[in-house]
């Protein structure tokens, strides 16, 4: 069972205070302008929100994926694509803290950490998605080098970021998810360009860009672990990423409650607010109740991956599609509720309905972590 400590609940109160004061009042403008606030992210590292769960020695903020489950509702009630980019760049942050070794770990993260050096976690491809077994970007060895060539498709911050971390086939095409490995690319390595920034439906405040490699030549001391062990170590990291972007729907979810509360006791039709209408009542508890469940399931997940319990693959990919998918259905009723208002831009509903219909796809798309759960099912019940 969670135990909410006196040190959580300071956290929360500063992420509160974060997202209410930096994030909240410029989330509609970095929306409409498509501006990522580099300067912004700069100010969660100082908060320790660039290593919520890295270890201390290398200035990470040491807490347990129970509290970043409470720090990521927080944050993305203040702006729910920025908190998803920050979830993302821990995640990165992560990988290379626990897979790396001690020169990895002192060179990489201290910087991703106070988040001056953003990350980017390059897995996609434009002929490998859902089955990021089948990715194709080459790592061959040339000597003390690897020299990479291929491309990253729909990669969060891409452009922006000091520290890639890319999955690239190390052994023979076709060779599976054996054959891949996670190698760290920094920013500004020849050979290294992007894509033009993909115009989306949500998610407008961070960039996605393809990644490409042209003959990008890095030491294969930048390797993450053994070759080999990348798609282990990639899939390790989305357990974490899963449960911390279910925790962002969330937030985004239950900020739009909150509003939808405000709206339907102010607002009248058929002279009387719309809150004495009995419908709207069962809408709101469904939601209520929706939320409820979901910040349970991500809870557990969250402290199944602090015990590293052996299910913990199964439990990240059920809570992620369970908080997603009612985070989502949450945010449209809250819109709902508030009629053609709902639709304006200036009431923000719109906006988070259009960041959180992206979770239900990324990090593996909900009917993929049917797919986790329903085999983990069946693998135990032999
Ligand atoms: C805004 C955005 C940001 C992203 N950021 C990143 C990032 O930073 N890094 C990164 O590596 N990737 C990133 N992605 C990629 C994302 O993770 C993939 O889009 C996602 O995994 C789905 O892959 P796909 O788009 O190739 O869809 P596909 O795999 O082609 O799937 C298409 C549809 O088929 C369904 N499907 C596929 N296989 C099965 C099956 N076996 N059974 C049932 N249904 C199936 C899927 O659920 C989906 O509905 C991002 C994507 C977006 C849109």
């Amino acid at each position: 069972m969670t135990i909410i400590t006196e040190e959580r609940l300071a956290i929360v109160e500063a992420v509160r205070d974060f997202a209410s004061t930096v994030l909240a009042p410029n989330a509609a403008e970095w929306d409409a302008s498509k501006h990522f606030p580099v300067d912004a992210l700069a100010q969660a590292g100082e908060l320790g929100l660039g290593g919520v769960y890295v270890q201390e020695d290398v200035g990470g903020s040491g807490l347990s994926r129970a509290d970043a489950v409470a720090i990521f509702e927080e944050l993305a009630k203040g702006d729910t694509t920025i908190a998803a980019y920050i979830s993302i760049h821990n995640m990165v942050a992560w990988m290379i803290d626990a897979f790396g070794n001690e020169v990895q770990r002192q060179t990489w993260v201290p910087g991703m950490v106070a988040m001056t050096d953003l990350g980017s976690y390059c897995l996609t491809e434009p002929g490998a998605g859902s089955d990021a077994a089948a990715i194709t970007t080459s790592a061959r060895r040339e000597g003390d080098d690897y020299v990479i060539n291929g491309v990253k498709q729909f990669i969060s911050g891409a452009g922006s970021s000091a520290v890639y971390v890319v999955m690239a086939r190390t052994g023979e095409p076709g060779s599976g998810s054996r054959g891949i490995s996670a190698i760290v690319v920094p920013g500004g390595t020849p050979g290294l360009s992007f894509g033009p920034n993909e115009h989306k439906m949500g998610w407008n405040a961070q960039p996605t860009r393809q990644v490409i490699f042209d003959d990008v030549r890095v030491p294969v001391s930048n390797r993450l672990g053994a070759e080999g062990d990348g798609f282990a170590i990639a899939m390790k990291g989305l357990n974490g990423g899963r449960v911390n972007m279910g925790a962002c729907s969330l937030g985004g979810a239950q900020w739009a409650l909150e509003r939808a509360l405000q709206y339907v006791q102010e607002r009248e039709a058929f002279g009387k607010p719309l809150a004495a209408n009995q419908s709207i009542v069962f809408t709101l508890a469904d939601m209520e109740t929706e939320l409820q469940a979901a910040r349970a399931l991500l809870q557990r997940a969250a402290d199944k991956m602090d015990e590293d319990a052996p299910d913990v693959a199964a439990a990240c990919a059920l809570a992620k599609r369970y908080a997603t998918d009612a985070a989502f259905n949450a945010a449209n009723a809250a819109l709902q509720l508030h009629g053609g208002d709902g639709y304006l831009h200036e009431y923000g509903i719109e906006r988070v309905v259009r960041d959180l219909r992206v979770h239900q796809i990324l990090e593996g798309t909900n009917e993929i972590m049917k797919l986790i759960v329903g085999r983990d099912l069946l693998a135990r019940a032999r």
